[in-house]
């Protein structure tokens, strides 16, 4: 999961190429990237009756496998959890020809087509379809952090943290509170520094993310917020005010970016590097014939306005939609929900939609209690429902997925809401 603002606002380190019509459908669809969005776009291909060639191009020597246990399961899954058994598809019987260890370094796109640089010759085909996911940020002068993204940064670090090591986890965020809950049930020394006052601040905001500060001292992590990493070493990290945190790990968990430097000029690409790709996931000034997906694209919805990827769901589920309308298939083409789940320091976490800076959040139930609670996110003084984030609740999951299965946001009761007497399916408007 990558801590991203919903809408980078500055377009582009180059020029739009001029879009150019659709050369009608593809007879050879490359793929770039051999992740999750990448697994589903070719079962999605499949699925739709493509029986043209496609070529697969992936940066990493193992097959496809699934990244969120990477965190949830750092410590007791010591193999990556292979995506032909998680999902169900296999990369290496659906594709024509599937080359690991080879990342495309570069495209050229034309009306007709695109070619694709590898380190081992060029790939064209007549459409693309760009999945090469995120990277971990590593700030200048951190090299002596770990970061936590692939299936070898999670292999590294298990061999770092035994019982009683110290790790410290530089940001709250998704994956900082997961590694941090993970560690600190096995026996390691966890303290979790946050430069903002609270944790999840980036995903729901320091008010609703503080809310979940009480649960690193119930786990046996010790959290510090407002904290400034100034210095990095392997042996710790300074703070601002002087502080010196020993450490025998320390891990920056402080988010992740679009992994498309590779593309340099080749396409628009938004300040962070993510491809703006409208309801088709087609790349937003370039011909149809260039396609994003997964964590890569920042997707216009009518709902939600400008959506990041950085989350499964996305990956999983926006594949069938780009297929679709790539292959002229779609009817109307399904306006995708943003969803995140999170298993963190034993609570279980489920957000749908996107949290506005300025909406009002609605809490329902006690977040000190033992029930469980829920967040809604309401547009400024409006009944539209911009997200909603469940909290050791399934019976409120159920209502939200459903409630955000709808054309328009959600019009809830905003009393109704805070009543957990009232199932929160019952507190729509009509
Ligand atoms: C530790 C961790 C835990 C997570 N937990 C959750 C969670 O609980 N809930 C949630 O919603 N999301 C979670 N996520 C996020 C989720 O896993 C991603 O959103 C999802 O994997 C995105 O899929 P993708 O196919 O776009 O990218 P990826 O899965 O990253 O796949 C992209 C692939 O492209 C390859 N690649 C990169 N550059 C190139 C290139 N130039 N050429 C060819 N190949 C290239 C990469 O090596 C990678 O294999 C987690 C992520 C991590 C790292």
């Amino acid at each position: 999961m990558t801590a991203r603002t919903p809408a980078p606002p500055v377009v582009a380190d180059a020029p739009a190429p001029p879009p150019a019509p659709s050369p009608g459908p593809p007879r050879h669809v490359a793929v770039a990237g051999a992740g999750l969005a990448a697994t589903q776009t070719v079962a999605a291909l499949r699925e739709a009756g493509f029986d043209g060639r496609v070529t697969v191009l992936g940066a990493e020597t193992v097959p496809p496998y699934d990244r969120p246990p990477l965190s949830k399961h750092l410590l007791d899954r010591p193999r990556p959890t292979w995506l032909a058994d998680e999902v169900g598809a296999d990369l290496r019987t659906l594709a024509d020809d599937v080359r690991l260890g080879t990342p495309a370094s570069g495209l050229v796109v034309t009306g007709a087509g695109v070619e694709l640089a590898t380190p081992h010759g060029a790939v064209a085909a007549d459409a693309v379809v760009l999945a090469t996911g995120a990277a971990a940020v590593r700030p200048a002068g951190w090299s002596a952090a770990l970061t936590l993204h692939t299936a070898d940064d999670a292999r590294v670090l298990r061999e770092r943290l035994g019982p009683g090591a110290r790790l410290v986890v530089i940001g709250a965020g998704w994956i900082g509170a997961e590694v941090a809950g993970v560690a600190a049930a096995a026996g390691v020394d966890v303290t979790v520094v946050e430069a903002a006052a609270g944790p999840l601040g980036s995903a729901l905001g320091t008010a609703v993310g503080g809310l979940t500060a009480p649960w690193y001292a119930a786990a046996g992590v010790r959290l510090l917020c407002d904290a400034q990493v100034v210095d990095v070493r392997a042996d710790g990290v300074t703070l601002a005010d002087g502080q010196v945190l020993p450490a025998d790990v320390v891990l920056a968990a402080v988010g992740a970016r679009p992994a498309t430097a590779w593309l340099a000029g080749a396409l628009p690409r938004e300040t962070d590097g993510s491809l703006r790709v409208d309801e088709g996931f087609a790349v937003v000034g370039a011909p149809r014939h260039v396609r994003a997906v997964g964590d890569v694209a920042l997707r216009r919805s009518a709902r939600h306005g400008w959506v990041p990827g950085g989350h499964w769901d996305g990956a999983l589920r926006g594949p069938e939609v780009l297929v679709a309308d790539l292959l002229g298939v779609a009817g109307v083409l399904a306006d995708v929900a943003p969803y995140v789940f999170s298993t963190q320091l034993g609570h279980e976490l489920a957000l749908f939609g996107q949290p506005g800076p300025d909406d009002d959040v609605v809490l329902r139930g006690d977040p000190s209690g033992g029930d469980g609670w829920t967040a809604v996110w309401f547009r400024p003084g409006a009944d539209d429902a911009a997200a909603i984030l469940t909290v050791d609740r399934p019976r409120d999951v159920g209502a939200a997925r459903r409630l955000f299965g709808a054309r328009d946001l959600p019009r809830l009761d905003r009393r109704l809401v805070r009543d957990l007497a009232h199932p929160l399916r019952e507190t729509a408007l009509t």
